[in-house]
């Protein structure tokens, strides 16, 4: 492991307290379940994926992944999770680790479960995005007549974040996900924060997607020099899980298209192109969401042929 700025037996001290955080939390889960009209949370594990990288991993397939990184002048948090609850867990951790103060806070989109946690981060230096997910944040919320925290800082393509030893670079690939996503890359930890654009083993959701910007979006991702990925949903892994992500959004364009070119109309579409991918991908999390996918392509490539 390279050189770390934390002493060695602290670095103990805190895998410790990480491991009794976990036991904690899995419990606290399951007392909030048990309550009536109580709040669903998420079980989620934490783990220290390099050092002072901290992926809060959600173990459900319907929440998101959360990230914090401790630095030597404050702490960075990716994600705030599906509820100020959530959020409240995500900052009991950071407090069994460090009493440093939270400085940023970043939202990787505008869904719900990456961003109803970011009044509990609010007192930070600020609270990041891109400015189409700052500004379907705001919309989102109006429509659906709740509170919101939103963004304080936004930024149109790249966004660069120095605090302590950690140098983040934010980049916005151009609508994916969402159209206001964003991914962290970490050069020199060889790591990136993937937020939307990567679900491992999970069939995504594509509601507000657009499968052939993503696709893009993957295939720069897959030349940036890194080796660990952090997915939006599902666990830590290295980047095969990014072409793995490209290859279903591949194969669902392929099939939708042949379809296409063969004059099909949508219910057809929807059947051939569900017994298609359910050979490779009928494993995943969430293969009930294929049918909104095929939805999503037939539409997005319709439009395109008819152009
Ligand atoms: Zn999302």
């Amino acid at each position: 492991m390279a050189a770390h700025w934390l002493p060695g037996n602290r670095k103990m001290e805190r895998k410790r307290l990480v491991m009794r955080f976990f036991k904690c939390f899995c419990v606290g889960s399951l007392l909030w379940m048990s309550g009536a009209g109580a709040v669903m949370a998420q079980e989620a594990e934490l783990t220290e994926t390099l050092p002072n990288i901290f992926c809060l991993v959600d173990r459900t397939g319907d929440g998101a992944n959360s990230t914090f990184i401790i630095t030597n002048e404050g702490v960075i948090v990716i994600d705030t999770r599906g509820s100020e609850q959530e959020a409240g867990q995500v900052l009991k951790a950071i407090r069994e680790v460090t009493d440093q103060p939270v400085v940023y806070t970043i939202n990787s989109h505008f869904h719900k479960e990456n961003t109803s946690g970011n009044a509990v981060f609010r007192s930070g230096n600020s609270i990041i995005a891109q400015k189409r997910a700052q500004a379907m944040m705001i919309l989102k919320a109006e429509q659906e007549q709740r509170a919101v925290t939103p963004p304080n800082l936004t930024f149109e393509k790249k966004l660069e974040i120095k605090l302590g030893q950690y140098h983040l670079k934010l980049i916005h690939p151009g609508p994916a996900h969402t159209d206001g996503d964003l991914y962290i890359y970490i050069p020199k930890w060889r790591i990136i924060i993937t937020g939307g654009l990567v679900f491992n083993r999970i069939i995504p959701f594509l509601g507000d997607g657009y499968i052939e910007s993503w696709i893009h979006a993957l295939r720069e991702m897959e030349d940036l020099d890194a080796e660990v990925i952090v997915p939006g949903h599902g666990p830590v892994a290295g980047k095969p899980i990014v072409t793995q992500m490209k290859h279903y959004l591949m194969e669902l364009k392929r099939y939708v298209n042949d379809q296409l070119d063969d004059g099909k109309n949508l219910p057809d579409t929807m059947q051939a192109v569900k017994e298609q991918l359910k050979g490779k991908y009928g494993g995943w999390q969430h293969f009930e969401r294929v049918d909104e996918n095929i939805v999503r392509a037939y539409l997005e490539y319709s439009a395109q042929q008819g152009t």
